[in-house]
């Protein structure tokens, strides 16, 4: 099975969920955990990672490059590059790409009346894969600044994934925040959603639109509230699953001792498994692990 936790809101809490429930599951069954947000990964800080055992470069998009000795100074390339990617240090210089900001649409290819200007495929980031001293495997991504194609590093992660797991092995897929090429990536293909809200109008609004998402893949979903304690009033996202006609996995309270178990790089119920935050995460552990077993 193939389980994939987002949010919509970024900040609600959802990779430390995320990394409680795969410290919960993982002595029962067979896990790979993918960190799905290639823009900011952080499930290795958190299960103490910090080496890889392998790590595979992507390429994805184009950056044009310009052949200063068949150039012959014109600047037609600067004046048709609407994303002001090509610059000149001095006007007796020859004009030069800046590769953070190049979108690779090919104009001042076309423009070029020398044809000085090429388009070279660019590496756009890397995903990369080990085993964790808790025993399962987690494949991670990391995308280079500026560069697109995001989602494509997390479709290749979660192939890995398959690759890396057997018939018996579930994946945890912790996406990215927002609705975009990533989430999308990262939704496609699951059989379960996990959404995870805080009880605030901006986390539910983005909650809504990262549940389009998952309709339109028509992914069955269940609903975690995080901090609920701290808005106890707002009940929002408990009208919205019940609207939805989905349920809520369970309401997690604000825990103080979270940042201290970033510090320590270990998962919050392995560090302090006493505070009432990690006691709910086990029944929502227990929850899945018996969603898991019905599979
Ligand atoms: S490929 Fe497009 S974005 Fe890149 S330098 Fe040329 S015109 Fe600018
Ligand atoms: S359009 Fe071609 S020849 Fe003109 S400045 Fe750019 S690279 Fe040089």
């Amino acid at each position: 099975m193939q389980i994939v936790i987002a949010s919509g809101k970024g900040g609600v809490g959802k990779s430390i969920f995320t990394s409680s429930l795969i410290y919960f599951l993982k002595d029962k069954f067979k896990l790979v955990a993918v960190d799905a947000d290639a823009e900011a990964p952080n499930l290795h800080l958190i299960f103490n990672v910090d080496n890889w055992l392998e790590e595979k470069s992507l390429t994805g998009g184009k950056i044009a490059e310009i052949n200063s000795e068949k150039c012959i100074n014109c600047s037609l390339c600067i004046k048709n590059c609407t994303y002001k990617a090509v610059k000149k240090l001095s006007n007796k210089e020859k004009p030069v790409v800046n590769k953070l900001i190049c979108e690779g649409c090919g104009a001042c290819k076309i423009v070029c009346p020398v044809k000085a200007v090429t388009l070279k495929e660019a590496k756009s980031g890397t995903i990369r894969k080990t085993v964790t001293t808790y025993g399962f495997p987690l494949i991670s991504a990391q995308l280079d600044v500026g560069r697109p194609n995001s989602g494509k590093l997390v479709t290749e992660e979660k192939k890995w994934a398959k690759e890396t797991a057997d018939e018996k092995t579930h994946i945890l897929v912790d996406s990215a925040a927002g609705i975009g090429c990533q989430v999308i990536a990262s939704v496609s293909g699951a059989d379960l959603a996990i959404l995870v809200a805080e009880p605030t109008k901006s986390s539910l609004h983005d909650l809504k639109r990262v549940h389009k998402v998952v309709e339109h893949f028509k992914i069955p979903s269940l609903f975690v509230v995080n901090k609920y304690n701290l808005n106890p009033s707002f009940k929002g996202v408990e009208k919205y699953a019940e609207e939805k006609k989905s349920k809520i996995l369970g309401k997690i309270p604000y825990d103080a001792k979270v940042p201290q178990s970033i510090i320590l790089r270990r998962p919050l119920p392995e560090v302090f498994p006493e505070t009432e935050a990690s006691k709910v995460i086990k029944e929502i552990g227990k929850k899945i692990e018996c969603i898991l077993k019905e599979e």
